[in-house]
């Protein structure tokens, strides 16, 4: 982790954009802020930023101001209701703080309006305490680093993330750390098209290294894609390797791919080698099953694969049936799916 925190800071040194609440430690200001921001463009939000400070300088001010200002202030930037809770809060923290932003993050936490994310981002920019904010920037980043399927907008994704941004953070710079993330989803790993060419994480990128980045970050959804079992056979005989054209209507139409065996739940090894179609492709043929992969995990838009690789030798000259014989370092030369691909690389083609 500690290199991760080292880059990530160094960068945001260079590279973090000039914001007028940048470098404030006002716990006040930096509310506002982010209150702002949470559905809003920066251009748009910066000049909402500056109007609001000046209408309303300060905590006691916000509270004192009848609903209908602070309102004609945020109009046209929607969301009302942010800007009742913001009022709201304001005058909590005059009534129970004596007009003091409270310094800890439960009772920040308690103020109306204010989630886990904005508490993180106040006590942590504002007061220096040790608590990672987890924004939709730093979802897509930390699943593309470290390759995280789990949902974002599960439960189960929550505490994950959670967890690993906190494992992640900079505890002697919390605030800057938490920004520095931030700032690095906004502009180098960008929803569609990320950066990775001039990212100084590409290598430790999970994502980037699998060349998978637009599967993350993984969203709830997705649970209700169709899910397939595919299992293929990377077959050859030591010069050999045998594909099959991919006719059908379906993914990867007009594709080569290695023998493909797909079930319809998974299936372990041993079951797989009772299976009727393993049985008939392999009833008149001589062969040694040379390697089992793991099972991966590939996402489509609308499917969900997983994918087992059998290493299967043939031992003797013949072909089995309707399969396509090539040398094998003729490979290069056919479009293969993504799964395949990475396979090839990953064992030396
Ligand atoms: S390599 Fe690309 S996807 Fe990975 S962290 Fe960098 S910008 Fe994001």
């Amino acid at each position: 982790m500690e290199e991760y925190r080292k880059v990530l800071t160094n960068w945001y040194n260079h590279s973090k954009r000039e914001l007028p609440w940048r470098g404030s430690e006002d716990p006040y200001q930096i509310w506002v802020s982010e209150v702002i921001l949470q559905q809003t463009r920066i251009s748009q939000g910066t000049e909402y930023y500056h109007n609001f400070l000046k209408s309303f300088p300060d905590i006691k001010s916000l509270a004192m101001a009848p609903e209908e200002d602070v309102l004609k202030v945020w109009q046209g930037l929607g969301y009302y209701s942010r800007a009742r809770n913001m009022h709201h809060a304001a005058k909590t923290v005059l009534s129970d703080h004596k007009g003091t932003f409270p310094k800890d993050y439960l009772s920040i936490r308690k103020l109306k309006g204010i989630g886990d994310y904005t508490a993180a981002a106040i006590s942590s920019i504002a007061f220096g305490l040790p608590y990672a904010v987890v924004d939709g920037n730093v979802y897509r980043v930390l699943s593309r680093l470290f390759g995280i399927y789990t949902p974002i907008d599960s439960s189960a994704g929550k505490k994950e993330f959670y967890e690993l941004a906190q494992m992640l953070l900079d505890v002697t710079q919390p605030g800057e750390f938490n920004q520095a993330l931030m700032e690095f989803g906004a502009i180098q790993c960008l929803p569609t098209q990320p950066l990775c060419d001039s990212c100084p994480l590409s290598l430790k990128c999970h994502a980037f290294t699998h060349q998978n980045i637009s599967d993350f970050p993984v969203k709830s959804k997705l649970k209700k894609q169709k899910e397939r079992f595919l299992n293929y056979l990377y077959l050859h005989n030591g010069k050999n390797l045998f594909l099959k054209k991919r006719e059908e209507k379906d993914i990867w139409r007009n594709m080569f791919q290695f023998p493909l065996i797909e079930t319809t739940s998974r299936t372990t090894p041993e079951e797989f080698f009772e299976s009727s179609d393993w049985k008939d492709l392999f009833k008149n043929h001589s062969i040694t099953i040379e390697s089992i992969f793991p099972e991966r995990v590939h996402l489509l838009t609308h499917q969900r694969l997983y994918i087992r690789f059998y290493s299967v030798k043939l031992e003797e000259n013949g072909s089995p049936e309707h399969l396509i014989r090539i040398e094998m370092d003729e490979i290069s030369k056919y479009p293969v799916p993504k799964p395949i691909e990475l396979f090839l690389l990953e064992n030396g083609h």
